[in-house]
């Protein structure tokens, strides 16, 4: 099967379909009344078989973790909750898991009521009956499946609060229906290095128990690959190691930093010797909130990545919630056109204190840990907004302020927005996809939303010549930063420092040992010219490789 790889590597594994979601069980089936206490026992037998899956998780499981499935197993074996659905059964002939929909649903409108961190457990609560319905049921638990054995995960397409879940798990690599190279599956897929191909049609219909080969790289999944090819796959995966310094050949230092998503990640990009954090994407710290953290909860979490980098540069970017990755208390809307709408910057018009108390938090952070902390907003689109982020984050007490350029509006105003803004950084997946008009979460337009196009290299160009004019640091976040046939002709174009998930900083640091300043701009100045992705890539590796 053919799709686009998104996240580099091949592994061979297991394929397992994420389960589809738990639906409403039917409330007009009627149990006939010598049936019901059957129906009521299979409820008790559920609750103790979930309650026995959560004690053997929580044995294995550490920190938060297990204290969440502790808290998600007391609940399973709460006996209040397994009466009063045993008693829907008795009483009403309600099916058992009509009858367990039913009570979880009145217990969790209860903790809603109570709002705050009680209204968060509503969460478990769901989590419980979905594990007790599927029990009851005899179909496999929604979500990302748990296996002691590694596997390959096969979705439609997957929720950003799925892919988070991958973490720690048994999950190797990844293949959907949906998605494109710059969607958060990917992102988070190239976090935590491993294999990703996305757009793969009909990849739901693989054959469960399948061994699939997933190849990152070609965009290929082999079913039931033969055993050389998989003995093959182990070989090629290997990450290349980075030393720690991006620098020319002609000794010119471009600092090569990481894309992280929280503290974990931090500790890993660390150890990968990245030079500092270019993009910290603080949304990912509270994809699963119902309310807004507070500013303690928020010092936490900074701290977390600051500690990891003592001594050096992290670029923290403020919340960039809407689009494909909303979060509840910051978009109560729903939108015909996300992408379009209020995202990033945009929440503050609505929220302005959501964006301050992030600000302030950011500042205790920094204050609290050695890191040198800059603060930078998303989805910026007029010099106005740039202005305004900047007063707003100097008062919080942050000095270094920057904007992202993600919309071409940002890319052409480069110059003017670098007279209010000490740097700029470039998010080439969103400039791409603002750029072309392109869906970047449409497998089907992957080839739209490829920074190699003229259009984007053009506006690019344009950004890094206004950092050259002001002698001010232009920095690529994007996954853009990530392609080592790239790197020299961003350099090139007046990039200053690339951002990049941390398995890629070896291949990207390859690249541009073997090129010079000159070679950078002589490539930059050859895509300049092309008229299209294909011609652009073939004018860099003319200028780089003699190819
Ligand atoms: C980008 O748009 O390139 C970027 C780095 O931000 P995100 O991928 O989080 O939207
Ligand atoms: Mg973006």
């Amino acid at each position: 099967m053919r799709g686009r790889g998104v996240s580099s590597g091949r592994v061979a594994a297991e394929a397992v379909l994420l389960a589809a979601p738990v639906r409403e069980p039917d409330e007009s089936t009627v149990v006939a009344p010598g049936d019901r206490e059957a129906e009521a026992s299979a409820i008790e037998w559920a609750a103790v078989a979930v309650a026995d899956q959560l004690r053997a998780r929580t044995r294995a499981a550490t920190g938060e973790a297990r204290a969440i499935l502790d808290a998600s197993r007391l609940l399973a074996s709460d006996p209040e909750l397994v009466a009063e659905a045993a008693d829907l059964v008795r009483s009403r002939g309600r099916t058992a898991a009509r009858a367990i929909w039913e009570t979880s649903a009145a217990h969790e409108k209860g903790l809603a009521a109570l709002g705050g961190r009680m209204a968060e457990r509503a969460a478990d609560i769901r989590d419980v009956r979905d594990r007790m319905i599927a029990e009851i049921l005899e179909v496999e638990m929604p979500g990302v499946p748990e296996r002691e054995e590694p596997f390959a995960l096969v979705a439609s397409d997957l929720a950003p609060a799925d892919t988070a879940a991958l973490e720690g798990g048994n999950c190797v690599a990844l293949v959907t229906e949906q998605g494109g190279p710059t969607s958060h599956t990917a992102i988070i897929a190239r976090s935590l290095g491993i294999p990703a191909v996305v757009g793969v049609i009909g990849a739901t219909g693989i054959p469960r128990g399948a061994v699939v080969l997933v190849d990152g790289d070609r965009g290929t999944v082999e079913i039931d690959p033969s055993s050389s090819r998989v003995t093959e796959a182990k070989a090629a995966s290997l990450v290349v190691p980075f030393d720690g310094e991006g620098v020319l050949a002609d000794g010119r230092r471009i600092p090569l930093l990481a894309n992280v998503g929280g503290a974990a990640e931090a500790v890993v990009a660390a150890a990968s010797k990245a030079q500092g954090v270019g993009l910290f994407r603080t949304e990912f710290c509270f994809l699963d909130r119902a309310d807004a953290p507070t500013i303690e909860e928020q010092v936490d979490a900074y701290r977390g990545v600051l500690a990891a980098f003592p001594g050096q540069r992290v670029v923290v970017r403020t919340l960039d919630a809407g689009s494909d990755k909303p979060l509840p208390f910051a978009n109560s809307d729903a939108e015909d056109n996300p992408a379009l709408g209020v995202r990033g910057l945009r929440i503050a018009r609505r929220a302005p204190k959501l964006l301050d108390d992030q600000l302030r938090a950011l500042a205790l952070a920094a204050g609290a840990e050695s890191a040198l902390v800059e603060v930078m907003a998303p989805m910026v689109a007029t010099v106005d907004e740039a202005r305004d982020f900047a007063e707003r984050a100097r008062e919080a007490g942050l000095e270094t302020v920057g904007v992202m350029i993600e919309t071409p509006s940002a890319a052409l105003l480069a110059s003017e927005m670098l007279e209010v803004v000490d740097f700029v950084s470039i998010g080439t997946n969103d400039l791409a996809q603002y750029a072309l008009a392109a869906d970047r979460l449409l497998g089907e337009l992957g080839d739209l939303n490829d920074p190699w196009q003229p259009a984007v290299l053009r506006l690019i160009g344009q950004t890094g010549a206004a950092g050259r004019r002001w002698g001010l640091p232009v920095g690529v976040c994007g996954e853009a930063a990530a392609d080592p046939a790239l790197a020299a002709v961003l350099v090139g174009l007046g990039v200053t420092s690339l951002s990049m998930t941390p398995r890629a900083l070896g291949r990207v640091a390859a690249a541009l040992a073997g090129v010079t300043g000159e070679q950078c701009d002589a490539a930059a100045q050859a895509v300049l010219r092309a008229a299209t992705a294909v011609d652009a890539r073939a004018a860099a590796a003319a200028v780089l490789n003699g190819e």
